[in-house]
């Protein structure tokens, strides 16, 4: 049947009946809308969604809006507008998006949040992500683990905290998480935050920038650090734990048993080869490919009219409703854990590691 659709499609086509190629859209066109490719992470939800839904028999039209909110805004526009009945969308800002996602519902499309809520909005119907307060969880574990196992017997253990971005809903989730852990340390003593500094407000890292981080820790450095050492450092993301351990390099810390303990996430190459040369501690892997595969049984359940699989109805309230959600589980990865959970899964070759 496919073959004769597009048979007919490319006859059609050759006889200048039609506009536009038709692809394997037997059930409709589905709009994923990604936020950058600056990281990898995002590269690898896109591709591995594109597969998904190819193989459940939906068209896709990926986007990638390279961390600017307007260039993703006029990339869904153009996803209602060519009539996608699907939007899956991993916001760059969760709170921009009310009007265009007003009009796909309009349109009757449905709207998914991959990963980050968006917020403000009754036009969400499902979000699928992983449990976000638990990442946080595992990173500020990790984090004392590290602090224990490389500088035994000091009190207090002097940290830094990095948040993500302030306009990501995630970065509050992994914020609260960690702090859950911290809190009540820091309470009892045991953790000095050298610059005082706590909280989103002054911790946050706009737009994940790599950058950002590596010139507040360069700032943190020279105005908290002249005279005592630095421990250990909670960054939520593999982008800015680059750069924070890029700042603790340029003032002379290196691997080795005074190197900071610095956490982050997403199981990128160059943080996971930092990890082998001792620079970086850890990282949190959720597996994108699993959230791909989720998200697409919950878009393929809902075009044919089911009950998608939620497994929380309570935690992720965007300000208009509580969205239905499922949450995957992430993955503390320490060096340890490198073969058996990235390189033996296949998320990353081993010959990427050399
Ligand atoms: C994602 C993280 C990612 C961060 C920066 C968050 O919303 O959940 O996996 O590290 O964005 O891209």
């Amino acid at each position: 049947m496919r073959k004769l659709v597009s048979l007919l499609a490319s006859f059609a086509f050759g006889a200048g009946l039609m506009v536009a190629p038709v692809l394997a859209q037997d059930k409709g066109s589905v709009g994923i809308s990604m936020p950058t490719k600056s990281s990898t992470r995002w590269i690898s939800d896109g591709e591995s969604m594109v597969k998904e839904f190819t193989a459940l028999g939906y068209g896709t039209d990926l986007q990638f809006a390279e961390d600017d909110i307007p260039n993703q805004l006029a990339q869904i526009e153009n996803m209602v507008t060519k009539g996608a009945k699907v939007l899956v969308i991993a916001a760059i800002d969760g709170t921009t998006l009310s009007d265009i996602l007003a009009k796909a519902h309009e349109s009757g499309a449905k709207v998914f949040a991959y990963d980050r809520l968006i917020r403000g909005s009754g036009n969400v119907d499902y979000y699928a992500t992983f449990d976000n307060f638990k990442v946080g969880v595992l990173q500020a574990d990790s984090l004392v683990a590290g602090l224990k196992e490389r500088f035994p017997g000091v009190k207090p253990w002097n940290v830094e905290l990095f948040g993500g971005s302030p306009d990501d809903n995630n970065a509050f989730f992994f914020y609260d998480g960690a702090m859950s852990v911290l809190k009540p340390m820091i309470d009892a003593g045991e953790i000095a935050i050298g610059s005082g500094q706590t909280g989103m407000e002054k911790v946050g890292t706009l737009r994940w920038d790599g950058a950002v981080a590596q010139a507040r820790m360069d700032n943190l450095l020279s105005a908290n650090y002249t005279d005592k050492k630095v421990h250990g450092v909670l960054s939520p993301y593999d982008g800015l734990s680059r750069g924070i351990i890029s700042s603790l390099k340029g003032v002379g810390y290196a691997p080795g048993p005074e190197m900071p303990i610095v956490t982050g996430q997403d199981a990128e190459v160059p943080s996971v080869k930092a990890m082998i040369a001792g620079e970086q501690y850890s990282t949190v892997f959720k597996d994108t490919r699993e959230l791909a595969a989720v998200t697409a049984k919950m878009v393929d359940a809902v075009m044919q009219g089911k009950e998608p699989e939620v497994n929380d109805t309570k935690t992720y309230d965007n300000g208009v409703k509580v969205v239905p959600s499922n949450l995957l589980v992430p993955h503390s990865v320490g060096k340890d854990d490198i073969q058996k959970l990235l390189v033996d899964s296949g998320y990353i070759k081993a010959d990427d590691l050399k």
